[in-house]
Parts: C-alpha cells; structure tokens; sequence
C-alpha cells in the first residue's frame, strides 16, 4: 500500500481563498476589515522568517496587518503596554506574540494579557479552559489545520482511535482536545510512556509533535492509519547540507499509511493559513456577525 499525500499546501491555499472571499464580504457588507497585530520581540532569525511571512499573508487575504518590532531589552512593563494599547484598539481583531520570547521576559503573563477575544494563538488560559469545557473558543493553529485535514481524509472521527504523540501546550494537549470534542478515543503518549510502539500501532489517527526526527518508523503504523507529522526537524546531511524532516520516517511510513502529510508541505502551511482563519473568526464575534462555516473547530 502506498498512501496518499496530504497536501497541506493545497489546502492551505483553498483555506486562504475561503478567508479571502469572506473578507471582501466584510468588507462590503459591513464595513469591516479584520486586522491582525503581530508582537516580535529580538532578532531570532527563524520568528523574523514567520513573522514576515504571517504579515505578506494576512495582506495577500485582505486583512490589515500590523507589525511591532520590539528591541530585544525591552522591559516586561513596556511590553504590556503596548498589548494593553492593542487590546483597546477597534482595528485590532487579533493579536499575536512571536514566541518564543527573551528570556526575561514571562511568557506566561505577556500571554495572559491579551484580550482572549483577540487570542488568535489561542494560548490564553481562558481559551485552554473553554477549549477544554467543549466551550466556543479561540482554537490553536497548528492544532486546528491539523484537525480540518483529518476531517476532510478521514469524513467523521467518531469513534476512531486517536494517538498523540507528545502533550505540549501549543500542540499536543489542543490536539487530544479537538480529537476528543469530535469523539475519537484519545491517547496522549509522551516521553515517560511505556510501549509507546504497541500504543501507536493501535492508532487509526496518528498525530506526531515530539520534536524528533523520524522518530516514528513505518513499523508503528497500523495498515492504513492516518498520520498528521507536525515535526520540523533540520537535519545533517552527508554532503554538508541540511533538510527538514519531519518526526515520522516519511519513506517507510507511507508504505503502510492509508494517507500522511509530508514535512514540508503538510502541516506547515496549515498553521498560518488557521491564524488568518482565527482573525476572521474573532472579527465576527467582536462584531456579533454569522462566522462562515468551516473556519474553526
Ligand atoms: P515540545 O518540545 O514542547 O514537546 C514535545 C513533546 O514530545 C513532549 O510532550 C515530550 O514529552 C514528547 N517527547 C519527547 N521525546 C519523546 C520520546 N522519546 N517519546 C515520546 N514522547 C517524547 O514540542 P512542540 O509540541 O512545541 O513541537 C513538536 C514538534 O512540532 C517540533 O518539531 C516543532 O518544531 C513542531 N511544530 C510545528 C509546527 C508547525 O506549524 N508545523 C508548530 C509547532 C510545533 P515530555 O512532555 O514527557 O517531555
């Protein structure tokens, strides 16, 4: 058996366009234009890579972007203050915080001041509560693309077997979430796990955030299991060279998979195309408007 590819990439595209299309009714209907503010403290070369990407796409869907680059000493006062600013401003429908942030800065407390109406990361602790209680919610991004490829693969996830590999906040606990919110029996493995190879091979859904390059190999997977691989890993190559790779052994893996997203091109690009589609949906709360359908969880 071969599996198909999950195109992220694709779909990511057909997402941005739905975003899009919605936005210019927004716009035309209602006078309203969604704006995203993205907070990035320092230099760190990879969230200056993100952060201009996530700015080019939320202009490219018709959004309003606005980008705050902080020296890397500002002060923890300083940075609340200007979230405090973006809280209050009716432009602002989403606002993100570039993590991972310097160290003297407390992640914890610069997340927890934002609006959680504008918590498009949906890392506020209100969103991890209501997103736990079955509540509507500000869903986390990675989570969340990963979430609509598995509905559109698998159609219904009632009562399949779901195993997450790994329980981080951003990744893996959302994820054991979303999994459980549309009735999948749900297993949360992590590095203290016994047997994890037994528990994985039982899986119809395997969602892979460890952080480990190809951690999982071809042996694990049960005969036409789904597999959503978040890892990126950069790797060495013999030549001198680095590629990504993700934390499923791509190669022996989709030799068994019944379908599985490459790394890159899986759920990569899901993430921000699920930002874009989380301002659009605080827009539409904040302004008690319908939210168009298939943008959230
Ligand atoms: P974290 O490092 O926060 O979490 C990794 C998890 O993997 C932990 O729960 C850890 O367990 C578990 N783990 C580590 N080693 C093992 C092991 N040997 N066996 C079983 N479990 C293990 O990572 P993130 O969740 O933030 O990210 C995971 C991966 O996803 C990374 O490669 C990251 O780059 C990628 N990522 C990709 C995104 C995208 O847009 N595609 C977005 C976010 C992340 P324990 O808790 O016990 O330590």
């Amino acid at each position: 058996m071969t599996a198909q590819i999950i195109d992220g990439k694709a779909f990511a595209a057909t997402l941005r366009e739905k975003i899009a299309q919605h936005i210019s009714r927004l716009k035309q209907d209602h006078g309203v234009t969604p704006g995203l503010a993205v907070v990035l403290v320092g230099e760190d070369p990879a969230s200056q890579v993100y952060v201009r990407s996530k700015g080019k796409q939320t202009v490219e869907v018709g959004m309003n972007s606005y980008e705050h680059k902080l020296p890397a000493d500002t002060t923890e006062a300083g940075l609340l203050a200007l979230i405090h600013q973006l809280n209050t401003d009716p432009a602002v429908h989403g606002i993100l915080v570039q993590l991972p942030l310097p160290a003297h800065l407390d992640e914890a407390l610069v997340i927890n001041a934002i609006d959680p109406t504008k918590d498009v990361d949906g890392f506020h602790i209100s969103n991890v509560g209501l997103l736990a209680t079955g509540q509507k919610a500000m869903v986390p991004c990675t989570p969340l693309g990963c979430l609509m490829m598995l509905r559109e693969y698998c159609g219904s996830l009632s009562g399949l077997n779901a195993v997450v590999i790994g329980r981080s906040n951003i990744v893996g606990k959302p994820m054991a979430q979303l999994l459980l919110r549309d009735s999948c029996t749900v297993t949360v493995v992590h590095s203290r796990t016994r047997n994890l190879p037994e528990i994985v091979s039982s899986a119809d859904i395997v969602v892979a955030a460890v952080g480990r390059p190809l951690f999982v190999p071809g042996e694990w997977i049960k005969p036409g299991a789904t597999v959503i691989d978040v890892g990126i890993n950069r790797i060495e190559q013999g030549d001198g060279t680095t590629r990504l790779v993700g934390d499923v052994d791509y190669d022996t893996a989709k030799e068994v998979a019944g379908a599985i997203t490459p790394v890159p091109g899986g759920v990569g690009p899901m993430t921000i195309a699920c930002l874009l589609a989380n301002t659009v949906t605080a827009c539409c709360r904040t302004h008690s408007l319908s939210e168009p359908n298939g943008l959230t969880a």
